[in-house]
C-alpha cells in the first residue's frame, strides 16, 4: 500500500470518523467530479448508516460539463442521492448547501450538524472555508493535512466540523488508482510520473483526442503513448541533452496540464451507460455510491 496510507493509518482515520459520525446528522460527501467513483470510498456507506447525505461533485470547473450532468442524473436516478456539481471556492455555494442540509436534517427542532467527508485533496478544507466565509481549515495541495476537531457555527442553523472526515483513497482497482494519481489525489512519491503521464496520454487519445492534439500541436494521435509523449516533449523543448527528450520532465508537464485544466475540461470516468471511453467504470464500482440499506431507492 502506497501514499502513507498503511493499515495503521486507516484504522486511526476510521476510529476518528466513527467518533464524529455519531454526532453527525447530515453527511456531505465530497468526490472529484472528474472521477466520482474512484474518488469515493465504499467504507463510507457503512460508516454513514442511515444518515442522509449529499454528494458534492467538486472541481467541476475542471471536468467535462456534459459528463458531469450525466453523473448527476445517474446518481439521482440509480443511487437516489442528491448530487451537486460544485467548485468549492465559489461563495454562492454556501447558501445552496446550507439550505439542503437544513432540509435533510432529521431533527427539525435542533441545529443540523454536518460532516464533510472525502479523500485527501478533494477540496474538503476549501469547502469548509467557503461555508464559514473565512479561513478555518488549512487548505493544501498536498494530501493528508491533519487538524484538531471542533464545530464551526455557520449561524444559519447548521454546524460543520472544522476538521473534515478523512477517508483514504481506494487503490484496490488499478485503473482507479491511476486516475487518482493523474488528478493528484495521491502523493507524488507513490507513483512513477512517467507511467501516469502515459496513462493520461492513452486515455486522452481514446476520450479527448482533439484536446490532446490542440494542446500540444500534434498532427495526429496515431502511434504508441510513448511516441506521443516524446512528440509532446519535443514540442515543448523538454530535452535532457541535444535531441533526447527528457521523459520525466515531459511527464510532469502533462500531469500538471491535466490537473490545472490546461488540457481542457476532462472527465476520467463516465456513468456506465454512457461509456465515455473504453475505461468507463464497471457498474459494480458505481454501486459504491449507492444508498445504504435504510435509504429509499430512487423512484
Ligand atoms: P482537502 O485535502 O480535501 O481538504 O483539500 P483542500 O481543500 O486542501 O484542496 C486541495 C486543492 O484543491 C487546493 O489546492 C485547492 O485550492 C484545490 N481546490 C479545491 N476545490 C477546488 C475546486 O472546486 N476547483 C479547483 N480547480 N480547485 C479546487
Amino acid at each position: 500500500m502506497a501514499i502513507g496510507w498503511y493499515p495503521g493509518h486507516m484504522a486511526k482515520a476510521l476510529r476518528e470518523l466513527e467518533t464524529v459520525m455519531r454526532k453527525t446528522d447530515v453527511v456531505i460527501e465530497v468526490v472529484d467530479a472528474r472521477l466520482p467513483v474512484s474518488s469515493a470510498n465504499p467504507v463510507l456507506t457503512e460508516l454513514r448508516g442511515p444518515r442522509p447525505r449529499v454528494v458534492l461533485m467538486n472541481k467541476s470547473d475542471l471536468a467535462d460539463g456534459a459528463v458531469t450532468r450525466q453523473w448527476v442524473r445517474y446518481l439521482e436516478r440509480v443511487a437516489g442521492v442528491s448530487a451537486l456539481p460544485v467548485d468549492a471556492r465559489e461563495s454562492q455555494l454556501a447558501r445552496k448547501l446550507v439550505k439542503l442540509c437544513r432540509a435533510l436534517n432529521p431533527h427539525e427542532d435542533r441545529v443540523c450538524r454536518a460532516l464533510i467527508v472525502g479523500i485527501p485533496n478533494v477540496g474538503k478544507s476549501t469547502l469548509i472555508n467557503t461555508l464559514a466565509g473565512r479561513s478555518v481549515a488549512a487548505v493544501s495541495n498536498k494530501p493528508a493535512v491533519t487538524r484538531e476537531t471542533q464545530y464551526v457555527d455557520l449561524k444559519n442553523g447548521v454546524h460543520v466540523w472544522d476538521s473534515p472526515g478523512m477517508l483514504w483513497p481506494n487503490l484496490k482497482d488499478q485503473q482507479g488508482a491511476h486516475r487518482l494519481a493523474a488528478t493528484g489525489a495521491v502523493g507524488e512519491k507513490a507513483f512513477d510520473v512517467t507511467e501516469i503521464a502515459l496513462f493520461i496520454v492513452e486515455y486522452m487519445v481514446v476520450a479527448y483526442p482533439k484536446l490532446l492534439m490542440a494542446r500540444y500541436k500534434l498532427a495526429s494521435c496515431e502511434g504508441s503513448s510513448l511516441s506521443l509523449l516524446e512528440a509532446i516533449g519535443r514540442h515543448r523543448a523538454c530535452f535532457s541533452r541535444k535531441g533526447v527528450v527528457d521523459l520525466e520532465r515531459t511527464a510532469h508537464l502533462v500531469t500538471q496540464d491535466l490537473r490545472t485544466g490546461k488540457l481542457g475540461h476532462v472527465s476520467l470516468e463516465a456513468p456506465p451507460e454512457t461509456e465515455l471511453s473504453a475505461d468507463a467504470p464497471p457498474v459494480e464500482a458505481v454501486d459504491e455510491l449507492s444508498p445504504g440499506p435504510s435509504e429509499p431507492e430512487a423512484g
